[in-house]
Order: C-alpha cells, then structure tokens, then sequence
C-alpha cells in the first residue's frame, strides 16, 4: 500500500524520496525476498518483492520491474506504508538503473544458539518446515550479468551463516572476483577458517553476538553454555590478523532490560573487548521490547548508552549502533508526531 503525503513530493528537479534499497537492493529469506531487512522504524519495512520464494525460478527482471513501480509512486509521493519514517527514505538524485549494491544474505534455517529474544529461536518447528536453498548459484549468475557490483553492501544476517553449506563458496566467490567487503554477523560458537582468511585480506568485516560481558548473563540470553568458546573465537580472529584486520572484528551487545542493562555488565563487555585484541564494539536494543517501548523509554536506557559510547572511546574502541538503537536515538532527537503515531496512540 502507498500512501500520499504532500512532504514527500519533491520539489527539485529529478529528485524524488527513494533509498538506497528500494533503488539497488534485495534481501534473500528462507520464504521470501524482500526489498531490504530494515524493521525498526513506525513502518515496520521488510517490503516484499516476491512472497513464497524458496530458491527456484529467481528472475531479476520481475525484481527490477517491482521496484520501478516503487519509483513510480514514490515519484508522485506515495509512499510505500511499510517505508513510512525509515531512516533510509531520502530526497535525492536516484540513477533509475537497474542493478544490485546492496545485498543481505538470510536464507538460513538453522543456528547454533537459542536467543531468549528470537522468534526462530523460541518457535524452531516454524523454521524446520522451510527449504534451504543455495544463494551461490543466483550471485554468481547476477555477477556474471553485470548485475551484482563488486562495491556492493553486502550482509550475512540471522541465524549462524557458518553453518551454511555454501558458506565457505560464497565467501571464496567474493574474494576470487575482488569483491570491495562484506560484513558476516554469527554467533562467533564455530570458529571459520574462510572467515579468518577473510578477515586478513581485509574484506570481511565479522560483528560476534555476545549480549554480555559475563558467562552467566550469557547464557541466561543465549541459553547455551558456549561464552568462553565465543571469547576464545573473537581472540582468535582476532590474534590471525594483522593491525588493520583487527578493526574488522567487533563483538554485538543487544541490551535487553531487566536482564543485561547495567554498567557493569557493559564494563565487563567492554574490557573483555579489549582484552581480545578488538578495536570496535556494536551496541543494539532488543527488538520487541524497543517495539513496545519505543514512546516511553526509561532515562536509564538513554544513560547506559551514554556510557557506553563514552567509555568505548576512552578504551580507544570505535562505537557503533545498529538499526533499532539508531531508531532509538532518533526517535529521540525527532519527537514531533507523525502519522503513524497519532494513529497508534488513538
Ligand atoms: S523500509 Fe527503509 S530501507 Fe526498507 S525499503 Fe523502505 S525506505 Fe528503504
Ligand atoms: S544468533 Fe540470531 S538466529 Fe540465532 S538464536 Fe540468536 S537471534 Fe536467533
């Protein structure tokens, strides 16, 4: 569904809102392909492409013909209900060419960890019902029609890519074609030796979810008594790299209140950070409570995240954010109301 809105129509020459995805992206799930993986903003993003796609009959130019109607309406603003007050939606100069630089790879059906806050986690029959299919063939096919960028933003996401059977292959076709970096998030349980090669050659950046900065929070969230094997793969990437691959190995903290949301728990995350030889640290919140809480967040949320930007540079360590903490802060900066609000609070 597009809904019209009158600050959505450009008034420059060629411009018009799109973003980066809608243009050149695509996001391959275990039953769908979706525009982009984005789902912490009011719109709730994950905009379809195809629904029921297991692998088979993958045809680009159905894709590129969904996102050119997307162009269309957005170019008379309307706009896409699933985009409404995305970070990404952005007036700008877009190329209207056909080809993909943004990729997120998440066609898993299985992970070696059991997040208290993950769906698949929490319900596995749901995903031992799906059918793995291999990405491999369809890259390669699209890379050798030009269609895949060698510079393209390219993601592995949910469940454990290492336990991919093509994952080695898919990491050794981006290498072999010089492919610029991709960025791999795993539970960091399986040590990679692909990874780490990866990892040297500086095109493989690896974001380790840990949620903690002790064994026993860990496996509270985790539920698997793996968190000194996790620490022992993070040191190890880490210590098979040279300086400059170290800036590519991070460990995730997802903070989940009433559970991992204290100082000491973050100190801990980050001295143990330190100790493993990383010079980046990711911070994110847990999703649904952020959906639930997103209007009333508690100051001490807002204060742990102080901290912990804070006391990442005063170890000398690059701080980052992911979508729902970036949504978070927004939401914070950008309180006027919107649409989807007012509508929500009725
Ligand atoms: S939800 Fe955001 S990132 Fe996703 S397609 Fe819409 S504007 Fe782009
Ligand atoms: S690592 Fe990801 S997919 Fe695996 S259980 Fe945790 S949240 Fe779910």
């Amino acid at each position: 569904m597009f809904i019209y809105n009158e600050k959505f129509v450009s008034k420059k020459e060629g411009y018009y809102y799109s973003c980066p995805w809608i243009e050149h992206g695509l996001v391959f799930f275990p039953y769908k392909l979706t525009m982009c993986c984005n789902c912490g903003h009011e719109g709730g993003g994950h905009v379809m492409v195809r629904d029921n796609f297991s692998g088979k009959n993958f045809d680009i130019n159905r894709i590129f013909k969904v996102k050119e109607i997307y162009r269309r309406f957005h170019k008379k603003g309307k706009i896409n209900v699933n985009c409404m007050n995305c970070n990404y939606l952005k007036e700008e100069k877009w190329n209207n060419e056909n080809y993909l630089d943004h990729l997120y790879i998440s066609h898993w059906t299985k992970c070696n960890s059991k997040c208290i806050y993950c769906y698949e986690s929490n319900f596995p029959e749901d995903f031992k019902n799906k059918n793995l299919y291999e990405v491999l063939p369809i890259l390669k096919n699209l890379y050798e029609q030009g269609l895949l960028k060698r510079e393209a933003n390219i993601a592995f996401g949910g469940g454990e890519p290492t336990l991919l059977g093509e994952f080695d292959d898919i990491i050794k076709f981006f290498m072999d074609n010089y492919f610029i970096r991709f960025r791999v998030h795993t539970s960091g349980i399986k040590y990679s030796e692909t990874l780490a090669q990866a990892i040297n050659a500086l095109i493989a950046y690896v974001v380790v979810s840990i949620d903690a900065g002790t064994k026993e929070t860990y496996e509270k969230i985790k539920q698997v008594p793996c968190y000194e094997k996790v620490r022992d793969n993070v040191r190890k990437y880490a210590l098979n790299t040279t300086f400059l691959g170290r800036d590519l190995i991070s460990t995730k903290f997802v903070i989940i209140p009433g559970i991992n949301d204290t100082k000491e728990e973050i100190e801990k995350w980050l001295q143990g950070n330190r100790e493993d030889g990383l010079y980046a640290s990711v911070l994110d919140i847990e999703e649904n409570w952020y959906l639930e809480n997103r209007y009333k967040i508690p100051n001490h949320i807002y204060k742990l995240i102080e901290y912990t930007e804070k006391r990442s540079k005063q170890l000398n360590t690059y701080f980052q954010t992911y979508e729902r903490l970036q949504n978070l802060l927004c939401d914070k900066q950008n309180k006027k109301s919107s649409f989807f609000r007012k509508k929500r609070i009725k």
